[in-house]
């Protein structure tokens, strides 16, 4: 259902799905089976067929399992469904959770699947930084999987606009790029470095940064990802393997003196090396990219004297969602992908880990 017309037939829940899982850390990935119809839902829970899953660099680490945080392979919670960027329809309902949705709507599963929703972090709206937070495709099953259970109130509603495989890449990428502009608090004009501009994560930014006015210096290699950049919208692209100068190059591109912001895009860890140097004075580093055991180093004068910050930026809260997906439903933001089937799952994580690809993969639940 890649458009908006829902059959009744659609709702329907048969005795028979496909999921894809792995028992150990490194993979393979397996197709199983299983049965949708017999998942006694808890209180709170929906059950969402997923018609379509992007594939972020993340569902990557959760297999080969070298994040600081332990998933659920590793605390022997046993097989694990990745998958966070889950777009479908709501299929079946727990207890009391007929409160935020009903049968039939169009939502969005996300790297957060449940906040407590009343401490101090969640009343401020940092969700993903809830002691209680459970995360889709890594603590709990995600949406690689035809069906998923996941929490009504932390479900994203999708605009009805938008089809499914197109706000698919937005429920992680899309949201985590456009809180991370948020964060970068930017203003028109101002000029922005997106490190992995061709990427998953970077070819949105680039156009979330365009929607607030920025002048977008895209870094990557390779002619697919310069030509993807720079239809987005990026004013100059700047290759990180063929540059003799990566600061000279940005600091150019900037007007001489670098970037009000880096956000990092990249999940390599050499895009961080030169991103707080290619930033002006006053300017930001916004850390989105997530490369495994990495530091970012900075000196503490250069840092003191040209007033210099670092900020971590982790995911979006339930309102940085909504208005992602409400710019990419406007058609603001486009989001640039390839369609797999899930049965291709394996191929795409060498891809991912080869660093071939080029905007995001959707996967088709249904293939
Ligand atoms: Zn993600
Ligand atoms: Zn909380």
């Amino acid at each position: 259902m890649p458009g908006n017309e829902l059959q009744a037939t659609q709702l329907d829940i048969p005795n028979k799905a496909t999921r894809a899982i792995f028992d150990k850390l490194g993979g393979p990935i397996k197709n199983d089976i299983y049965d949708p119809s017999l998942i006694n839902l808890q209180n709170g829970e929906a059950l969402v067929r997923v018609f379509y899953s992007g594939v972020c660099h993340t569902d990557l680490h959760a297999m080969i399992g070298d994040w600081p945080a332990p998933n659920k392979v590793q605390t022997g919670g046993g097989p694990l469904v990745g998958g966070h960027e889950g777009a479908g329809v709501v299929v079946k309902l727990g207890p009391g959770a007929d409160e935020f949705l009903k049968v039939g709507d169009k939502v969005g599963i996300k790297w957060i699947a449940d906040a407590c929703l009343n401490c101090d972090y969640c009343r401020r709206g940092h969700e993903p930084n809830c002691a209680q937070a459970k995360c889709s495709g890594y603590t709990h099953d995600g949406s690689f999987q035809q069906y998923a259970v996941s929490w009504a109130r932390y479900l994203t509603p999708l605009p009805n606009e938008l089809p499914l495989d197109e706000a698919a890449p937005i429920l992680c990428a899309g949201v985590t790029v456009y809180r991370a502009l948020k964060e970068a608090k930017l203003t028109p004009g101002q000029y922005v470095a997106i490190p992995g501009a061709g990427g998953g994560l970077g070819h949105l930014a680039v156009q979330y940064a365009n929607v607030i006015g920025c002048r977008v210096i895209a870094i990557d290699t390779g002619s697919a990802k310069k030509e993807l950049a720079t239809k987005l919208g990026a004013e100059t692209f700047i290759d990180f393997k063929t540059s003799k100068d990566l600061i000279g190059d940005v600091r150019k591109a900037s007007g001489g003196e670098g970037v009000h912001a880096a956000v990092v895009a990249a999940s390599g860890a050499a895009a961080y090396e030169m991103a707080l140097e290619y930033c002006r004075p006053c300017g930001k580093l916004v850390a989105v990219g997530l490369p495994a055991k990495t530091n970012i180093e900075a000196n503490v004068c250069f840092t003191v004297f040209q007033a210099k910050q670092v900020k971590g930026s982790y995911v979006g809260n339930r309102q940085d969602a909504i208005e992602a997906l409400d710019l990419a439903a406007r058609g603001k933001v486009k989001t640039v992908f390839k369609t797999m089937g899930l049965s291709q799952l394996n191929d795409v994580y060498k891809a991912m880990h080869d660093g071939t690809l080029a905007g995001r993969v959707v996967l088709d639940c249904n293939k």
